[in-house]
């Protein structure tokens, strides 16, 4: 594969939820046993680092701050995730994780952008290059309200239930996909720009984007490096580096 050559084609860093997003959805995970991917999700994920993507797990993990597991549990899990990406060739660029309970007024748990601020200060990413896939309406308002040029909703998970809630349209027949009709669009911003069969489907519109949105003209092609780390921009924000294996360069 040749990543440089693919560079302008698709969003260049890719958000994903984990649960009911990558991995099947089992009520606060801990145990790396049960880790398991989604149909797809493996196949789908590897097209896009094919084709020049960086990908970032962005997860509420809530379950660390209500006590039901620790962080040592998440980063064992986070780990059999690597594992399990590393058999199909796909690494992770960074996870971000907020381990706060909803009432605890973090900045960091999804829908609020703690998690996506320090990514794009941390790696360099640009708001309307980067896509957010996720099978919760909090994972879509998270990448609407940072300006993400790309958001989809994937109907695994939670993701049906989601779209009814969303009230948003979702693919019918053999479709894969289904984007909103870009007025619909315009006057709600808690849709999302695509609803997507599985994080399969969402992966392949992806790559069908190639210079239909926000492009590299706005974003510049800016060399990112992951050594220039800056400090989150609140001590609950917490960030781990790395699954299990280095980024590719
Ligand atoms: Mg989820």
């Amino acid at each position: 594969m040749n990543r440089a050559s693919t560079t302008i084609a698709i969003p260049r860093a890719v958000l994903l939820d984990r649960d009911g997003t990558v991995i099947e959805d089992r009520h606060y995970l801990s145990d790396p046993s049960g880790v398991t991917l989604l149909p797809g999700a493996a196949q789908g994920l590897a097209a896009l680092v094919a084709a020049g993507a960086r990908l970032f797990l962005v997860t509420n993990q809530s379950g660390i701050g209500r006590g039901y597991f620790t962080e040592a549990d998440l980063h064992a899990c986070n780990a059999r995730l690597g594992e399990l990406l590393g058999e199909h060739g796909v690494s992770l660029a960074d996870t971000a994780f907020c381990p706060h309970g909803p009432d605890d007024g973090c900045i960091c748990r999804k829908p609020a952008p703690g998690m996506w601020r320090t990514l794009r200060d941390r790696h360099g990413l640009c708001a309307a290059d980067t896509a957010m896939v996720g099978d919760k309406p909090e994972d879509v308002a998270f990448g609407r309200d940072a300006g993400l040029g790309h958001v989809v909703l994937v109907l695994t998970g939670k993701g049906q239930a989601a779209a009814r809630t969303l009230g948003v349209p979702v693919p019918e027949g053999d479709a894969p996909v289904r984007e909103p009709a870009p007025a619909d669009l315009a006057a709600r911003p808690d849709w999302p720009h695509a609803v997507a069969r599985d994080l399969a489907a969402a992966a392949a519109w992806l790559l069908g984007r190639a210079g239909s949105q926000a492009g590299p003209g706005e974003c510049g092609r800016t060399a990112t490096s992951a050594s220039s780390v800056s400090s989150g921009p609140s001590g609950h924000l917490h960030i781990s580096t790395d699954l299990s294996r280095s980024e590719p360069s």
